[in-house]
């Protein structure tokens, strides 16, 4: 018999995480991070360090194991999201990074190929298509040469281990970054196109609720900033991290339930509604907690607490169809087309939305403006929800027959021209290209865009 776990897929693309194999930072390791037999900031018992283990850590495996379990749960696996995760993987050896993104093409190919080039191509009509990529690193280890790799490899989005914007707290945690690396990192990766993601952990040794919230607040009023998501892990004392010393020395204290679950709601409702809140906690086993917060449920908790209020909430996730489905809510599918545009790292951000008049959200997409013309205009996201889902089909296939991720492209090239604009460019994964090629877009001369003039 086959079930399903209907979250996982709810955004329409099957996540597969592959764990880099255990490797110590450069700079040592932050105060809260543990260092244990296991990758770099995870619990030798977390399901996902324990399922990398069985494979030896060996990417193709990883993957294949993957695919196997998600078609088990009955998941669509045609379209997948790789996300690599466990520590820095830029700092890794280049050849073994380069090795380790063409074993993962390999094991969506079903076939080892000759080269990563290769195994890209193959990809771009495979069964399991890669149709996102994200990498995940430090702010300092982003550099122009680790942008252009990652271009190389048709990565979409980066996760930058951000935590708080402040150089006294980098300095107590002992990050060996300051905030001038996560405003650098940010508008390399923007001006070349990639989704970025913010992991911030509110409750850090030197932090407070005011400061945290503060904090959160300037993420969004500063141009150096804006996120197109962020994860909140709120900090746990954890076995085999520096801070569980200082924890027993009487010097650190985690917030409680209570203080984190306020300074969330906070959070949320400060959240613009171009940025989505993808996770709130991390999963930690028991045994490895030392002190903090223990139910990992507490989005749960905290989203019944508000979406019957009156609260107004316009992150992304809060607004997606497929949480208004799951939800059992009555959707209107009559769409209009809603564009928000703001300024971010020296450029202009175009966020662009498929919504309803109750402002439940079917499709999005991000256009970015540098201000030097020659430069091409960069549509850095396109997101359709829905495709994938199986839950409630009648009403899915409404909006998905409309066409409206074209809709989407055709109004940021409206965008873009008006703007002076004689091109448009998208990253877009290795297995969404064949979708660009039906809309008249080519690849560009390098194989990694793909653009069409205006
Ligand atoms: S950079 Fe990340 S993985 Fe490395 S020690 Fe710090 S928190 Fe842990």
């Amino acid at each position: 018999m086959k079930f399903r776990k209907p979250t996982k897929t709810l955004s329409g693309v099957a996540p597969v995480a592959v764990m880099l194999p255990p490797r110590r930072c450069d700079h040592g390791a932050c105060t809260y991070c543990p260092t244990l037999k296991a990758p770099q900031s995870y619990t030798p018992e977390s399901p996902a360090v324990l399922r990398a283990r069985a494979c030896g850590y060996a990417p193709f495996e990883q993957v294949k194991v993957r695919l196997e379990t998600l078609s088990v749960m009955g998941h669509p696996t045609d379209k997948i999201e790789l996300i690599i995760m466990g520590g820095t993987f830029l700092s890794y050896k280049k050849d073994f990074q380069f090795d380790f993104i063409k074993k993962c093409y390999d094991a969506l190919n079903e076939k080892v190929s000759r080269s990563l080039d290769e195994a890209k191509k193959l990809n771009e009509t495979a069964k399991h298509r890669c149709t996102a990529l994200c990498i995940e690193t430090r702010p300092d280890v982003c550099t122009d040469k680790d942008v252009a790799n990652m271009l190389m490899w048709g990565a979409t989005r980066v996760e930058l281990g951000v935590q708080a914007i402040d150089d006294d707290i980098y300095k107590k945690v002992n990050r060996c970054h300051d905030v001038q690396a996560v405003v650098d990192a940010t508008k390399r990766l923007k001006k070349a196109g990639f989704k970025i993601g913010y992991h911030i952990m509110p409750g850090l040794p030197g932090s407070n609720p005011k400061k945290d919230i503060k904090m959160f607040k300037e993420l969004f009023s500063s141009e150096k900033f804006k996120p197109d998501q962020i994860k909140i892990y709120p900090c746990q004392v954890l076995k085999g991290a520096f801070l569980e010393e200082i924890y027993y020395g009487g010097e650190y204290l985690p917030y409680s339930k209570e203080q984190t679950k306020e300074i969330i709601i906070k959070m949320l409702k400060l959240t613009p509604r171009y940025c989505r809140i993808m996770r709130i906690m991390r999963e930690i086993p028991l045994d490895y907690l030392v002190a903090g917060i223990k139910n990992i449920d507490m989005r749960q908790d905290i989203e019944s607490e508000i979406r019957p209020g009156k609260v107004k909430i316009n992150e992304i996730r809060f607004r997606e169809i497929g949480f208004a489905l799951r939800d059992g809510r009555r959707v209107n599918t009559d769409i209009k087309i809603k564009t928000t545009s703001y300024p971010a790292s020296s450029g202009k951000e175009f966020f662009i939305e498929a919504v309803n008049k109750d402002d439940v959200l079917f499709g999005l997409l991000r256009l970015r403006l540098e201000k030097d013309k020659k430069t091409p205009a960069m549509v850095r996201e396109l997101h359709v929800y829905g495709p994938t889902l199986k839950i409630g089909e009648k009403s899915i296939e409404k909006w998905q027959h409309k066409g409206l991720g074209k809709r989407l492209m055709i109004e940021a090239e409206k965008i873009a021209k008006k703007n002076g604009y004689k091109e448009i460019r998208v990253i877009s994964g290795i297995g969404v290209r064949e979708y660009y090629k039906n809309l008249d877009y080519v690849l560009d001369s390098n194989g990694i865009y793909v653009k069409k003039d205006l």
